[in-house]
């Protein structure tokens, strides 16, 4: 009986003993786990982090490419490249849209594209880049079918290309927005705030270079268009009509027609109503001559005070001078009301061909030249062939 009782004893004691060395096996399972929990995390920032330092030190190279030139065109491809590649390895689509002041509105600009064939029909963007464009905030969508903001409904027919995530922020600089840089995926959850993130300081960036290259744009711009038309100056219409004939010489048969226009007896008309009001009508005239021609592609200049110049790509001297004489009847009918006075103009014009005529720019002008005065000497308001 009492080695009963001892062996009892010893018993009790040994499974308490065990009880206590499992709860102690247990409480350090769980800090083997909790600790390996935090070495798996410690490794997924540390990936990450290496992604970071890696992604920011790309951005010198984007800072140099940008900079390296003012073109609008090459800014453009450089940040749209850039993007595509540093945050999305060049999967899904990046797009960059510009402000078109004339619509105010957006206009695909340039595109980036997994699939070299997917066609993007929504050229003036979708809702989510106007709802950049509206709130002027950078967007994060990491599944479009859960996200509250947007209305799927909205999206159906509209766009075919299929995509389920995106990121978008606009280029604003000093308040001034000029267009969205936006990347979507056909994968949810495809882009992470860090993504987002980057893509902003690309933005910042590229909202500077954008500015930049359009002030050069607007300033080239100025250089080569007349103050008071708007046309091409003298000098920037005679090397467009250079490089015209070189074109055509070197391959082969760009055929093209050289228009001159002259105002008729524009100095009585200056002396009858004065310098200013001439000037109004050299604008209207103009802007008659740039209408009518819009549709053909032209070169259209301001070649002297009260005289035309204009190349038209493609159109023979036969159909030149029917679409003059269209032109002369315009501006013979349009009435301009000076100091409640009826008044117009008449214009005597000279046509001559490409490389009929001339085979070189000098030419080719002496002869449109000579066709222009043969109208004036057939008593004006006339056209005249070479
Ligand atoms: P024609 O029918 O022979 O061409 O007669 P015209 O009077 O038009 O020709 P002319 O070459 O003798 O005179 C051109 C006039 O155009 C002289 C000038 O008064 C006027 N003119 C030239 N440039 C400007 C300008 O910038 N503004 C104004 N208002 N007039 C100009
Ligand atoms: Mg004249
Ligand atoms: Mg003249």
């Amino acid at each position: 009986m009492a080695n009963f009782f001892i062996v009892f004893y010893l018993v009790k004691k040994n499974l308490s003993k065990i009880y206590k060395l499992d709860y102690q096996i247990q409480v350090i399972q769980e800090k083997c786990n909790i600790l390996s929990n935090e070495n798996s995390q410690q490794l997924k920032n540390h990936a990450a982090l290496k992604t970071k330092i890696s992604r920011y030190g790309s951005l010198k190279k984007v800072v140099e490419e940008i900079n390296q030139s003012l073109d609008l065109d090459n800014v453009a491809v450089n940040l749209t490249e850039n993007a595509f590649s540093i945050i999305a390895n060049n999967q899904g689509v990046c797009l960059l849209y510009l402000i078109d002041k004339s619509k105010q509105g957006l206009r695909l600009f340039k595109t980036g594209k997994e699939e070299e064939k997917l066609v993007v029909k929504q050229k003036e963007g979708d809702l989510f880049d106007l709802w950049v464009l509206r709130n002027n905030r950078p967007l994060l969508v990491e599944d479009i079918r859960k996200d509250f903001r947007f209305d799927p409904e909205r999206m159906k027919g509209k766009e075919l290309r299929p995509f389920v995530s995106l990121i978008s922020s606009p280029f604003v600089s000093e308040q001034r927005f000029s267009g969205i840089l936006r990347l979507d995926n056909i994968n949810p959850h495809f882009y992470s705030q860090d993504d987002l993130r980057f893509l902003m300081r690309i933005c910042d960036l590229g909202a500077v270079a954008l500015e930049n290259s359009e002030l050069f744009k607007e300033t080239q711009e100025l250089a080569i268009r007349d103050g008071l038309t708007k046309l091409f100056t003298k000098q920037y219409f005679s090397d467009r009509l250079k490089e015209e004939c070189l074109r055509g010489t070197s391959g082969g048969r760009l055929s093209f027609s050289l228009l001159i226009l002259d105002i008729d007896h524009f100095k009585n008309y200056n002396d009858q109503y004065g310098h200013a009001i001439g000037d109004i009508v050299l604008k209207k005239i103009s802007q008659k001559i740039d209408n009518y021609f819009k549709k053909y592609q032209p070169v259209i200049g301001r070649f002297g005070g009260e005289e035309f110049s204009v190349i038209l790509p493609g159109v023979d001297k036969k159909k030149a001078s029917r679409l003059a004489n269209e032109l002369r009847k315009i501006i013979e009918k349009e009435k301009i009301v000076l100091r409640r006075k009826e008044t117009n103009v008449t214009v005597s014009i000279g046509v001559a061909e490409f490389p009929m005529d001339a085979k070189e720019s000098d030419g080719l002008i002496m002869k449109s030249d000579k066709a222009m005065y043969q109208a004036k000497e057939k008593g004006r308001n006339r056209v005249c062939c070479s």
